[in-house]
């Protein structure tokens, strides 16, 4: 699989934005969903208050965790459940590769799963020698194409029918069971096509893996929303089921989960009521899976947490409704961001989750006009554009941070250093009247030898920008013609 990181945003973008048909599918798609997220939400009159009350519970939550997942540890223990604690990706993969290998199984059918995207679960299982057959439409196409998935909630946006019919045709027989003969690009067929190839695997599978949207801390209960069933199926049939959670996926109480089950279908799919909501507490004798295992990640998250300004993002519910309003995301697409979180969530949790020190992760706040529409949707009201500044300030300035629970020397970015050193001279130059003086000239003269771009480094902020016309004389010469030198 092409799973090779991008050197830095602006890189991956400017590919992106150069391909024709991924703008197409993109503009089409976010379109049409944000639409329809912005009817389904002006039906309910209390909508910022169900917003609100989101922000606050998920706050409390945070700021109550540890008791929260304590409660939550003894609830699903007491229920006949398992759990297990994972202080980074590689622990969690080598725990669930652990607990299938004791089922003796070599394969899984998954879940939709952002957290297990996040620690890069299924080629972890792959190197093991188990096969993850991903179970949800659009994970499956991407699987099926050998591509990454580019949106959060649709992570084949990229992709068009034509495109999609082309991957099923060519690939299924690889995977399973092969598509139809003579299948066409209709949505019917080819979910139909996905349904048959789907059936086999379901009914072999005795290991499924999932993550979980919420997790109930009083009863220890997972929950999963979805659209296709495909969870349900998972979640049900086999024997074993494995879930990974963030830690950061708690609520406190039935009650409050109500509040979440209101503001995320409308968020995402633009829906009143979500189609299926699964939930299990531990295993049931005669009625599901005989083992459940919950595998508890933090991988970062603690060090989020620990963040003032940053820790608002992990209210996030991954409704992905930022990624539909974001005019960056719309025209870059989701492989841009070289993780699995892209669009406006992503430029804010990932560099929390894995730190700024790469050039990808430094380039990530910075993936933002800071135009405010995210913040404006988000129906947990995070204030993604004042994490972006945030952020920006700790690429910008450096310093010690905690990565993963070890301290890290964060240097400053080089081309902000650069930055920095030009303001420097700049404020040096303009508290020395003559030398600011031979400046402005020295400037000027240049600016008319090349009024249209800007020679040296100066030529690629100036490619993407209309200079201004140089006036035919400085403000300083004006005033001291108009007023006299030494006025
Ligand atoms: S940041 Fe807000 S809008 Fe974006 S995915 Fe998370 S909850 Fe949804």
């Amino acid at each position: 699989m092409p799973r090779t990181r991008p050197a830095a945003f602006p890189q991956s973008a400017a590919a992106a934005t150069a391909d024709a048909t991924l703008r197409a599918n993109l503009t089409h798609a976010t379109r049409t969903i944000r639409g329809k997220r912005a009817a389904a939400v002006a039906e309910l009159a209390d909508w910022d208050r169900l917003r609100a009350a989101g922000a606050a519970i998920k706050d409390d939550t945070l700021r109550h965790l540890d008791h929260y997942l304590e409660q939550l540890e003894a609830a699903v223990t007491a229920a006949g459940g398992h759990v297990h604690w994972a202080v980074d990706a590689a622990e969690a993969n080598a725990i669930v590769t652990r607990l299938v290998r004791e089922t003796g199984a070599d394969e899984v059918v998954k879940v939709k799963s952002m957290a297990t995207q996040e620690i890069g679960l299924t080629e972890a299982l792959a190197e093991a020698g188990i096969r993850a057959y991903e179970t949800d439409l659009a994970e499956l196409i991407v699987q099926l194409g050998e591509d990454l998935p580019s949106h959060i909630l649709v992570p084949a946006i990229h992709k068009n029918r034509g495109e999609i019919r082309d991957i099923f045709r060519d690939r299924m027989a690889d995977w399973g069971r092969p598509a139809p003969a003579g299948l066409g690009d209709r949505p019917a067929e080819l979910a139909e096509a996905a349904r048959l190839h789907l059936r086999e695997k379901f009914l072999d599978a005795r290991v499924a893996v999932s993550g979980a949207n919420f997790m109930v801390a009083e009863t220890g209960t997972m929950v999963v929303l979805e659209s296709e069933g495909n969870g349900r199926m998972c979640l049900t049939l086999p024997e074993t089921l494995i879930s990974v959670v963030g830690i950061e996926k708690l609520v406190p109480s039935w009650r409050d989960l109500e509040v979440f089950l209101q503001l995320l279908p409308r968020s995402s799919t633009a829906e009143r009521m979500n189609p299926y909501t699964s939930t299990w507490t531990g295993p049931a004798e005669g009625d599901g899976p005989r083992d459940f295992h919950l595998v508890l990640l933090d991988n970062g998250r603690t060090d989020t947490l620990s963040d003032q300004v940053g820790r608002q993002a992990l209210r996030c519910i991954r409704c992905s409704a930022c990624l539909n309003v974001c005019p960056v995301y719309e025209r870059a697409g989701g492989h841009a961001y070289g993780s699995a979180y892209p669009g406006p969530i992503g430029a804010i949790l990932t560099p929390q989750l894995r730190g700024t020190a790469s050039a990808l992760d430094a380039s990530l706040p910075y993936a933002s006009t800071l135009c405010g529409a995210c913040y404006e949707v988000c129906p947990v009201a995070i204030d993604i554009p004042e994490v972006l500044v945030h952020l920006r300030t700790r690429v910008a300035e450096g310093g010690t941070y905690t990565v993963r629970g070890t301290k890290a020397v964060i240097k400053p970015a080089k081309g902000h250093a650069a930055e920095r050193a030009a303001m420097r001279a700049a404020r040096w130059t303009m508290d020395h009247p003559r030398v600011y003086g031979a400046a402005l000239r020295a400037t000027t003269g240049t600016r008319r030898l090349h009024p249209r771009r800007l020679p040296g480094p100066g030529k690629a902020w100036s490619a993407t920008r209309d200079l201004p016309p140089v006036p035919k004389e400085s403000f300083r010469a004006w005033w001291q013609r108009t007023r006299g030198a030494g006025s």
